[in-house]
């Protein structure tokens, strides 16, 4: 059914890179006639859309329902809640931001003024993924909006019943000219990436990053790329292993799996391997009950090409933990992989899945020598009390963000950039950073005319050179 689904909402969407070329000249003369530049007007816009978001919040919930199973709870918390949260805290501050920052001057500039302007950039593109469509959309929207651009969004297609309700409720709250949803797939973000936007922001895949950039390079366009890799869940012996296992466990099955900063792998010390295992099953069930299958507060795999590539990684494993699947209910249990080697396929790419594999290891050197030879993560999880071996990975593993003693809630707070390094992606976002991700910095120096030494003007004589 998804498949079909998705076949039609491409086909509806695709697109004719006139319509395209129309809509950004019309961008253009809206950013050009300052229209979007006023504080009014944006504090408006971003009231508008928290409205509109408050008018669709059931059929939000329900559409992020049929296409991942969504739970309500998680369905209000990490999409919609959470949105409310961002859209409150850049009304709060945005008057702050917007004001021109005056920094100092060195020596050579004395008497006069410098300048930071935040400018928008113009026509922004922003590209959305499927496992949060509607959050990893509207939140970046904020951030474009704040900075006082235009948007064209591209949802998901994987999930047509959310780019559904994306498309209605930003055309009952923008003006087209100003912000449109385009939906479709491969094909229909292949046109819109032709065209000379401004600033391209994309969530998804390395694969999709690596054609968005390239494309993106024929204008060039500046890229924020938010993409995924394999984020390494480090477990030390002298840790609260209670306190660990729960929040491994809650923030791997949260959205099954398919969360770009869930925890892709345990490393854990060899002395507490056993006994972390044991608690990490004990939560899975506490959390969904002995038959998950069952449990109205876990999820299920977004199509079944996904649910297919998933089922490969459990042939020959050694399960510790769950393991089943279902392939017409696009269903794979919280599953746990004990004995895991780095050579299994389970370490080769991103899971994005319910499927945790647990590997052991005797010393820290290990640990960095294994993480810093593999492709710069998005996030890590460090558990452990001792202040020593938080430091040493601090300073020697390089990732985009994470959390000691927790995983996934780093990416709750406004005031830390969230974003990746190397392959994990470039630019960052939430809070003042999502401002600025959409803002181009410029520079003004303002030079009194009263002061005028001549010393900088030719011609060079030995006299200027001190000779
Ligand atoms: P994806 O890269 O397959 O798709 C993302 C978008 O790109 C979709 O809108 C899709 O239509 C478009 N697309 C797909 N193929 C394309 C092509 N060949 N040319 C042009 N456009 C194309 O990603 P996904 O499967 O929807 O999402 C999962 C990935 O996203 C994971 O790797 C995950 O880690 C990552 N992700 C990252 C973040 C983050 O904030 N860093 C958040 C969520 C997901």
């Amino acid at each position: 059914v998804d498949y079909t689904l998705r076949r039609a909402v491409s086909k509806m969407a695709e697109l004719n890179p006139e319509t395209i070329i129309q809509l950004l000249k019309q961008q253009k003369s809206i950013i050009n006639g300052g229209k979007t530049g006023s504080l009014e007007f944006r504090l408006q816009q971003l009231q508008a859309l928290k409205r509109s978001v408050q008018q669709h919040e059931r059929e939000i919930i329900q559409a992020l329902h049929q296409d991942l199973r969504k739970p309500e709870f998680e369905a209000y918390s990490t999409e919609i809640g959470y949105l409310y949260d961002s859209i409150g805290y850049v009304m709060k501050n945005l008057h702050k931001w917007m004001k021109p920052d005056r920094v100092r001057n060195p020596l050579v500039h004395f008497g006069s003024r410098s300048y930071i302007y935040s400018e928008p950039y113009g026509s922004t593109l922003i590209i959305g993924p499927f496992n949060y469509p509607f959050m990893l959309v509207m939140d970046p929207l904020v951030g474009a909006i704040a900075a006082g651009n235009c948007a064209v969004i591209k949802p998901s297609e994987y999930t047509p019943h959310v780019s559904a309700v994306i498309s209605k409720l930003i055309s009952e709250c923008f003006d087209e000219s100003y912000v449109r949803v385009i939906q479709g797939g491969q094909e229909t973000t292949s046109t819109l990436l032709q065209a000379p936007f401004d600033m391209v922001f994309f969530t998804g895949s390395v694969r999709v990053g690596k054609i968005v950039m390239k494309a993106a390079a024929e204008h060039l366009t500046p890229v924020v790329l938010e993409l995924g890799g394999k984020s390494p869940c480090i477990v030390d012996k002298n840790v609260n292993l209670d306190v660990a296992a729960q929040r491994i466990v809650w923030g791997k099955y949260l959205n099954t799996g398919q969360t770009c900063v869930a925890p892709d792998y345990v490393l854990v010390h060899k002395d507490v391997r056993a006994q972390l295992i044991a608690k990490m099953k004990e939560y899975i069930i506490s959390f969904y009950g002995t038959d998950s299958q069952l449990s109205p507060d876990y999820g299920r795999i977004v199509n079944h090409a996904h649910w297919q590539r998933l089922n490969g990684l459990l042939e020959g494993a050694v399960v510790a933990a769950g393991g089943q699947t279902d392939r017409e209910d696009l269903y794979i249990a919280p599953t746990l992989l004990d004995g895991v080697n780095w050579s299994d396929k389970v370490m080769e790419d991103e899971i994005f899945g319910p499927i945790l594999p647990v590997l052991e290891y005797h010393n820290l050197d290990q640990v960095i020598e294994a993480v810093n030879s593999r492709p710069k993560p998005l996030a890590l999880y460090l558990f452990t009390n001792d202040k020593q071996i938080e430091q040493r990975i601090m300073s020697t593993v390089s990732f985009g963000g994470g959390c000691v003693n927790d995983t996934i809630m780093h990416l709750v707070s406004p005031y830390l950039p969230f974003g990746g390094v190397g392959s994990s992606g470039m630019g960052a976002y939430h809070g003042r950073h999502s401002f600025d991700a959409f803002s181009h910095k410029k520079s003004v120096l303002n030079r009194p005319t009263r002061i005028n030494p001549s010393f900088l003007f030719p011609p060079y004589n030995a006299k200027k050179l001190g000779l």
